[in-house]
């Protein structure tokens, strides 16, 4: 019965319930409007006033202290002229002679019913009592009333007078020279209230304004950044379908670039790795139909016709088993290479006697067919590496050249080592080499490749599984070292596996 699987890669649909980021764009531009509506509000309408009255107090304090250090000074009157003009303040300096008698040193009067001058000689001194009493420094807020031409203190002025004038009088005392003087600052606070309610009809209007603006920008700005993000999303919903060949645009900015780099990068992986897993299904499928077929055909053939069970026909069986087995010997093999879970055994041991001891074995096998193996070598090496993997390695490579080898049917294998400074054995060299037809070199780096054969057809009868020099390829690494070939077409192919001495310790 057919099996149905639901599709992993299908669609990714909308989230619902989740915001756009239009919108979220839009919300915080609102929540940044907001906000700065509210700090203009607070510090224009709500505490206008006191912002206003704390500057002119301070204003007050400041002109007054300066004032007091530089009585002595002789331009005196000119900068209290002038600190006079620039603080819209009225200004009485008084030299005390005793307690009832004064001598005006400076008088400025800029503003219109200011304290200082309306008021008369005794409520002068009346300040002078106070700020003695007070140490030396007064504070006083008053109200004019016009109609009565009398001042009030703030706190006790009647109410209709509430939004009029409010005059500050700052009064400070200075001893200079054993020499008593009193500074007495006028200046007036204006009603903000009409200025508020102004600001307040201003701020409503630019609030609306602002709100309507931010809108705007949060749809232009969202727009702009969300396009490239969108068209990303849309070619990923594609690449998630398993379509390898989309492209992934990229974006105005840095990082969408670079993530439309990644993507791209990680399709076109995506696509080799899936164009190498059909090619690897079809590759296994056919190596392993093909055996399977000979071995059903041949057995068949025995059991039904008598007579066809000779011992050449038995040999088929046999051979085609042993394909198979190699072939499932292999790819294990293979996998565990490149899943990393094949490790080394390293250990001391006589490279040179092992691989002669390896090609007496395979000698004495393949010279009924007439191959020869020869070995040559410049010294014998002691080597500290996993002997089994490297005689693995060594072993596929001349089983190729005695595939492939010329009609002279011989097969070199060398070993050499290369010194380092110090004259001690650095890397060994293992070479293969036939005399076959070689190898074209558009082919060279292929070969290395999983499933890879040159030519596919014409060999396939007697030639392996297409792993071998994979497997070669991942041992050389897996020991620390390097592999590779050089031929030559029609003189023959020289293969080599080059290792560190002491790969390890
Ligand atoms: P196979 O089992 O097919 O030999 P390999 O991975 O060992 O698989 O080799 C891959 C391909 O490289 C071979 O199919 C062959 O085309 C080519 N090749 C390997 N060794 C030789 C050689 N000594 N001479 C020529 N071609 C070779």
């Amino acid at each position: 019965m057919k099996q149905k699987t639901k599709n992993p890669a299908s669609p990714v649909k909308k989230k619902k319930g989740r915001v756009g980021v239009r919108y979220k764009l839009f919300l915080y531009f609102a929540v940044f409007t907001v906000l700065i509506l509210t700090i203009l509000w607070l510090t224009q309408v709500i505490f206008l006033p006191d912002i206003y009255k704390t500057v002119k107090l301070s204003e007050l304090r400041i002109s007054a202290r300066a004032l007091s250090q530089r009585i002595t000074d002789e331009n005196f009157a000119d900068e209290a002229e002038l600190l006079a003009s620039r603080g819209d303040m009225c200004i009485l300096v008084l030299h005390m002679l005793n307690d009832d008698t004064a001598l005006e040193v400076v008088s400025i009067d800029t503003l219109p019913f200011c304290m200082i001058h309306n008021t008369d000689r005794n409520s002068k001194f009346t300040f002078y009592d106070l700020a003695r009493e007070n140490g030396g420094e007064l504070l006083r807020h008053f109200r004019f009333d016009g109609e009565n031409h009398m001042y009030y203190s703030v706190d006790e002025a009647p109410e209709d007078l509430s939004d009029t004038n409010e005059y500050i009088l700052y009064t400070i005392l200075t001893e200079k020279d054993g020499e008593t003087y009193m500074f007495m600052l006028n200046s007036i606070i204006s009603p903000v209230s009409a200025t508020t309610r102004t600001l307040n009809y201003i701020l409503i209007a630019v609030s609306l304004l602002l709100l309507i603006l931010s809108a705007v920008f949060a749809l232009i700005i969202s727009r702009k950044f969300t396009r490239p993000i969108v068209s990303i999303n849309d070619s990923a919903k594609q690449l998630a379908a398993g379509d390898y060949k989309v492209r992934f645009n990229e974006g105005g900015y840095r990082e969408i670039s670079e993530l439309a780099d990644t993507l791209n990068y990680a399709a076109d992986e995506l696509g080799k790795v899936d164009g190498l897993r059909r090619e690897l299904i079809a590759n296994i499928s056919h190596d392993l139909r093909t055996p399977l077929t000979m071995i059903q055909g041949y057995a068949e053939l025995m059991r039904d016709i008598p007579g066809e069970n000779t011992p050449e026909n038995e040999q088929i069986v046999i051979d085609e088993t042993q394909r198979l087995t190699s072939l499932v010997n292999d790819m294990l093999d293979l996998s565990k290479y490149e899943s990393g879970n094949q490790s080394a055994d390293f250990a001391e041991c006589n490279i040179t006697v092992i691989i002669r001891d390896l090609l007496t074995r395979y000698n004495s096998f393949c010279e009924k067919d007439g191959y020869r193996l020869e070995f040559s070598y410049d010294e014998e090496l002691t080597m500290y590496t996993d002997s089994t993997k490297l005689v693995q390695a060594v072993y596929n490579l001349v089983n190729n050249a005695i595939t492939y080898t010329g009609p002279d049917k011989i097969v070199r294998v060398g070993q050499y080592v290369a010194l380092g400074q110090d004259g001690k054995p650095l890397t060994a060299r293992f070479t293969v080499k036939d005399s076959g037809e070689g190898i074209p070199a558009d082919k060279l780096e292929s070969i290395w490749e999983r499933y890879y054969k040159v030519d596919k057809v014409h060999r396939r009868a007697s030639v392996g599984t297409g792993l071998g020099l994979s497997i070669v390829k991942n041992i050389a690494q897996l020991l620390g070292g390097s592999c590779g070939v050089e031929s030559e077409i029609g003189k023959g192919s020289t293969f080599w596996i080059e290792l560190p001495v002491n790969s390890v310790g």
